[in-house]
């Protein structure tokens, strides 16, 4: 019987990265599968500085092949390439005090479900013990504190800084609430983007990258991922959204604007794909209310998947 890709990719899902839970495959390292009447070669893609990563691979993926009926024989190609300037140690920009991580969630393009992904992902992050805040950077659209179902706006303390709003256990700001109501936002937005300039030139980020499935998409999401390398801002993985739905009525899944498109593309970042959202209705429907999904159903499908996403996140944000 001959050896499948699927036997393959099984096989090497038993192999986790060094230091990790999570496997080798759902982190988007296997580039590319070859059989050839039980012979199997694999492709492995890895950014990293310590010899012993690739070799502690390298090894366990080759222990895992050999255990597929009939295979005749293995090789495990590993690609290194050093991790982008910036990640680790050593990096130029500062940390904000009592903060341990900053992470940019980017897309590129709007309507892909940057602001639902980074609600909700705040709020499981919450949930996993983490203490979160959430800023809005969009001073044209403060979709974040809609999502949150409140216009609340921050006080300020005697030293003039700024107290943020605290709702379902995240303390939230939005540059948009630098700005007054009345007046429209391009009279003070050149000073908020002064601000929001600075803030996203001194601060360390880590960015997660959301799409969703299709070509179009995808284009956008590796723009953002080039901009984040040339600004050595450390890409953490993707988020693929809107990855398929399942339908209440048939109990089917359609996938509406195709499928593979976030792995593809993870795995020509060299990137982790973090995790797939499927296009949900109550999702929608939350977000709209002023209540992200996570808060709202601990069992929603989506809910599992964002704190699925906060669990491999907090492993590699230690
Ligand atoms: P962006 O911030 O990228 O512009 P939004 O998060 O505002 O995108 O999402 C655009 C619209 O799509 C919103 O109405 C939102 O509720 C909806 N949406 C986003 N993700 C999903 C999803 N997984 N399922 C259903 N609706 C979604």
């Amino acid at each position: 019987m001959s050896i499948s890709e699927e036997q393959v990719k099984t096989a090497l899902k038993l192999v986790k990265y060094p230091g990790f839970t999570r496997d080798i495959v759902s982190f988007g390292l296997v580039k590319s599968i070859h059989i050839d009447n039980g012979h199997v070669k694999v492709q492995l893609a890895l950014a990293t500085n310590d010899p012993n990563i690739p070799a502690a691979i390298k090894n366990n993926a080759e222990s895992a092949l050999r255990a597929i009926e009939g295979i005749r024989s293995t090789k495990v190609l590993i690609d290194i390439h050093a991790p982008p300037a910036g990640a680790g140690t050593g990096m130029a920009t500062t940390r904000i005090p009592g903060i341990k991580h900053v992470i940019a969630v980017a897309s590129g393009k709007g309507g892909v479900g940057k602001s639902t992904v980074a609600a909700n992902l705040a709020v499981a992050l919450e949930q996993t013990g983490a203490r979160v805040g959430l800023c809005d950077c969009d001073i044209y659209g403060p979709s974040i504190s809609l999502m949150f179902g409140t216009r609340e706006r921050p006080t300020a303390t005697e030293e003039n800084k700024i107290v943020p709003i605290e709702q379902y256990g995240l303390r939230l700001m939005s540059m948009g609430f630098l700005l007054d109501d009345t007046s429209p936002a391009i009279l003070r937005g050149p000073m908020v983007t002064r601000y929001t300039q600075q803030f996203l030139r001194q601060v360390e980020w880590g960015a997660i990258i959301v799409t969703t499935p299709q070509e179009v998409a995808l284009i956008d999401a590796r723009k953002a991922a080039t901009m984040f390398d040339k600004v050595n801002v450390r890409v953490l993985g993707l988020i693929e959204n809107m990855s398929y739905f399942m339908s209440p009525s048939d109990g089917k899944r359609y996938d509406i604007f195709g499928s593979g498109g976030g792995e593809r593309e993870a795995r020509r970042l060299r990137v982790p794909l973090l995790g797939q959202i499927p296009i949900d209705i109550t999702t929608r429907e939350a977000g709209d209310r002023g209540i992200p999904i996570v808060s709202e159903d601990r069992q929603s499908p989506v809910t599992k998947e964002f704190v699925r996403i906060a669990k491999g996140l907090r492993e590699r944000l230690p």
